[in-house]
């Protein structure tokens, strides 16, 4: 057993949180108040090899594996949550199909422009009546010649309205029913049909682009088909099952950034005669804070190893993200309460942490949906 990280994602951490901090934290405030997404910061970390640093390097990747990628994660998160959602749609469900199953011209056209950081991708799969219920959507893709014609509305889509290409999951044989039915597209943003309705304002999370699409009658060449036409759904499950292994890194990086808020302002605020954290109140808050944050820690790093080692962990990965997005919910409130009113005003960031771990517990797989696939997986 090796709990160490290697010396090589040691210094990726060392770089990643230099990048963060300097390049992405200087933008954060201004991304939450305007409510627009910092799109430069894409090409940016792309030139510098920080985007999808886990895929290939034959395709300009790093080629690192599933724990650099929630180093990654988690050190965006520390300093934005909702910029850092974006990066991570960059380098899972925006782009990890056409990478698995995509044709070699899809991947230069694609792939190679998103590593790069010239192309914004997307991922449609949830609708206005369709969530947790995936299989309920309603958007259809019929066959016309070499074409498909795509109808149907997307909702909640991050990258939404800056994305250049967007992954969409549609019904190309509704009789076949979600597992040989569901088909994925690429759709290009000036296509024919493809819209972007409405951005939506949100509680939190308020830096990253979120999305309502159109496609009316929207026609798409067959190329643009991604893999086997009726295998998307399988497609999907594989990837949402390792985009919640990334959800870790996103809601440690949410957790650490308001236990270190909390011990900073422990420290300093004085009541009493004396700093706060010298009550044993709130040096029991912040033991419990750590503690949580240690065990999300290793069943993030658990289950990416597991990922990286090719083995089953679906089940790890459901409790990575059913654990790690409670904990920041957790952490990030007990974070409110150790900064008593100060905390509840705007001044300073951690109500940001507060706000953005509401979200982390409903979004890629709400927490009962978690505890239905670990049950399940169980054989309960
Ligand atoms: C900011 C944001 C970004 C997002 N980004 C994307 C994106 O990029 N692409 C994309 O496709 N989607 C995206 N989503 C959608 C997200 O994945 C869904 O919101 C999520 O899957 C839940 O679906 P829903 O919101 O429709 O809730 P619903 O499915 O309606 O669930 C409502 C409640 O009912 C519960 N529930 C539902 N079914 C069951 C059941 N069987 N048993 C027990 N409880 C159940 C849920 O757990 C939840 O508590 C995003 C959402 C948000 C808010």
């Amino acid at each position: 057993m090796d709990f160490e990280f290697t010396e090589e994602q040691r210094i990726f951490r060392e770089a990643i949180r230099s990048f963060a901090e300097n390049e992405i934290g200087p933008l954060v405030e201004e991304a939450e108040e305007t409510e627009v997404y910092p799109v430069e910061l894409i090409p940016k970390a792309g030139k510098l090899g920080f985007l999808c640093v886990r895929y290939p390097e034959k395709y300009g990747a790093a080629g690192t594996d599933k724990v650099t990628e929630n180093i990654f994660l988690e050190e965006l998160g520390r300093v934005c949550s909702g910029i850092s959602s974006g990066f991570q749609v960059q380098a899972s469900l925006g782009t990890s199909i056409i990478l698995e199953h995509g044709t070699e011209e899809q991947k230069q056209e694609y792939l190679v422009p998103a590593i790069k950081g010239d192309k914004i991708s997307a991922f449609g799969l949830t609708e206005p009546n369709a969530g947790s219920d995936a299989a309920s959507i309603q958007t259809t893709a019929v066959k016309d010649g070499g074409h498909y014609v795509i109808n149907g509305t997307k909702t909640f889509i991050t990258n939404g309205s800056i994305s250049d290409f967007t992954c969409v999951a549609a019904y190309t044989d509704k009789a076949k029913g979600a597992s040989g039915g569901v088909s994925v597209f690429i759709v290009d943003r000036d296509t024919p049909g493809f819209s972007v309705t409405r951005k939506l304002k949100k509680v939190g999370h308020r830096s990253a682009d979120t999305a309502e699409l159109l496609f009316e009658n929207c026609r798409v060449s067959e190329e643009k088909l991604v893999g086997k036409e009726g295998k998307g759904f399988s497609y999907l499950v594989a990837s949402l099952m390792s985009g919640r292994i990334s959800y870790g890194g996103r809601c440690l990086g949410v957790a650490k950034a308001a236990f270190e808020a909390s011990t900073k302002y422990a420290g300093e605020r004085i009541q009493f005669g004396k700093p706060i954290k010298d009550f044993q109140a709130t040096k029991f808050k912040l033991a419990r804070m750590a503690m949580e944050i240690e065990a999300a820690t290793w069943l993030t790093y658990r289950a990416s190893w597991l990922f990286d080692q090719g083995k089953k962990c679906m089940k790890e990965a459901s409790m990575v993200k059913l654990y790690t997005s409670e904990v920041a919910q957790r952490v990030t409130n007990e974070a409110m309460q150790i900064h008593g009113g100060y905390g509840y005003t705007m001044e300073y960031p951690v109500q940001r942490y507060w706000r953005d771990a509401r979200l982390l517990t409903i979004t890629e797989g709400t927490s009962e949906i978690q505890q239905i696939v670990i049950a399940r997986e169980l054989g309960i």
